[in-house]
């Protein structure tokens, strides 16, 4: 029988690597418990979900066919399956986050700027190397005009300062920009 080794990377790099891992591992829990709750596969739930927290201009084939990764021509079926289905999204997403939400809110003031401030270097660089292929952020939209001292944006849309934790990272205003800017 062949022999596996397991290694723990302690390092803090891997650490936080582990840590995101959990969280995601937390929300494909909650995402598959709404999937066997209504019959529906992860992808139809995920779509739904999309559908009902986005504006009219990002509900189209190819931009939900960019937005999750797959075919166009799986992205039909699967709008073509939840049509049949005569699915209405009900308003309960919100009560399943709040086991992730709840832990994050007792955090800091200095430790949520902190994370979220990471969390967005994470996600630009996830971007720019591929592994994230749309990305509804501040610093990747045509509206965002970063500052000079680099630690407050502007938002042209919305007519507002944005320093690091008032950055939106799904905004339903967002346009994209050619080529992101950094935080
Ligand atoms: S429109 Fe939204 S994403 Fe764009 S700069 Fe304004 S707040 Fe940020």
């Amino acid at each position: 029988m062949e022999d596996f080794q397991f290694y723990s990377d302690q390092t803090t790099e891997g650490k936080i690597v582990a840590s995101l891992e959990r969280i995601s591992q937390a929300f494909r829990v909650l995402l598959w418990k709404k999937s066997k709750e209504f019959s529906l596969t992860p992808l139809q739930v995920q779509i739904l979900i999309f559908l009902f927290t986005q504006n009219e201009e990002k509900k189209k084939v190819s931009y939900l066919a960019k937005e999750f990764n797959v075919t166009k021509a799986t992205i039909s079926d699967t709008v073509k399956t939840l049509e049949q289905k005569h699915l209405v999204v009900k308003d309960n997403e919100a009560t399943d986050s709040k086991e992730i939400y709840s832990p994050i809110a007792e955090l800091s003031w200095g430790d949520k700027k902190n994370v979220l401030s990471s969390l967005i270097k994470l996600i630009i660089h996830l971007n720019k190397t591929g592994v994230i292929s749309v990305l509804r952020m501040c610093t990747t939209c045509s509206y965002y005009r970063p500052s000079d001292d680099e630690k407050k944006g502007h938002c042209t849309l919305l007519k507002r300062d944005l320093d690091h934790v008032h950055i939106r990272v799904d905004c339903r205003e967002h346009k994209m920009l050619d080529f992101p800017t950094t935080v």
